[in-house]
């Protein structure tokens, strides 16, 4: 707990959360007993150089043996070391892939398909996403029993990723949006994210509102997908919005923009539980 307290910036609502060496941030008052649900770290893994230490990704060029110790780790530290893992092929669109029956169990070396979000209203089955920078967002339909998983950097924000999660975790679990909550996880901070006017305007195409979030040359990604959140039907009070930027939190998270085509990545993860 004082470990945590130490690592993490005043005010900062994610909770870390130690399992042995593994370090996870997770989204407060997310009843465990119905769900696992969190971001990883960089602390407790086994790779090495700019992939230190937690590196659960096999695209920026690391060590596949340590990739899979990663993995077993992170698995083993959100409870779900005997669940099938659903992963995707990452392409920075819109894409939602809705994930039934998976019957290998653990991280599968190969993705299924292409999309940018999973969602799901079965139990035991985690859904997976990878970053270093863009946002990484978990819902959680509670009274639908429903989860999604969402990968969204500008260009997935432009493409309205999050929208069509949301709407397509309604649809499967029969929920409105105000019965979502939602948790956004550690991304690139606009001090850090300086941008192209053509960025801006591919977010405004489809989001004329984003004025602040896209102003002077910077994305503040975090707060626009809050507001993406919001215009959706998502409570204000059910969303909480991680203040970490992983450029400026070095210790702890990878940055593309900071470390380089050889960074490491985090993951998000969410899957319910089965109900005895
Ligand atoms: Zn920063």
């Amino acid at each position: 707990m004082s470990q945590g307290a130490t690592l993490l910036p005043k005010g900062e609502p994610l909770q870390l959360s130690w399992h042995g060496a593994v370090a996870l941030l997770k989204p407060p008052g997310w009843d465990e007993a119905q769900l696992t649900a969190v971001f990883s770290t960089r602390l407790g893994g086994v790779s090495d150089g700019t992939y230190r230490a937690m590196n659960p990704s096999l695209s920026s060029g690391d060590d596949p043996l340590l990739v899979a110790e990663n993995r077993r780790r992170l698995l083993l530290a959100t409870g779900a070391a005997d669940w099938p893992v659903a992963v995707v092929q990452q392409v920075h669109g819109a894409k939602v892939a809705v994930v039934s029956e998976l019957s290998e169990v653990g991280w599968p070396l190969k993705s299924r398909e292409q999309a940018d979000a999973q969602v799901t209203n079965r139990t035991g089955v985690l859904l997976a996403i990878v970053v270093a920078d863009c946002v990484p967002i978990l819902l959680w339909a509670k009274s639908g029993q429903g989860v999604a998983v969402i990968h969204a950097g500008w260009r997935g924000s432009a493409a309205g990723v999050t929208e069509a999660a949301v709407q397509e975790l309604c649809r499967l679990c029969s929920v409105r949006p105000d019965q979502i909550e939602a948790a956004i996880g550690p991304a690139i901070g606009p001090e850090c994210y300086p941008v192209g006017a053509e960025v801006r305007q591919e977010i405004l195409r489809n989001h004329a509102w984003a004025l602040a979030e896209t102003a002077d040359g910077r994305v503040d990604l975090a707060s626009l997908q809050a507001e993406i959140l919001r215009r959706e039907g998502l409570k204000p009070a059910s969303i909480v919005t991680s203040r970490l930027c992983t450029s400026c939190q070095e210790h702890l998270l990878f940055s593309y923009r900071r470390d380089g085509q050889r960074s490491g990545r985090m993951a998000a993860l969410i899957g319910l539980k089965k109900q005895e």
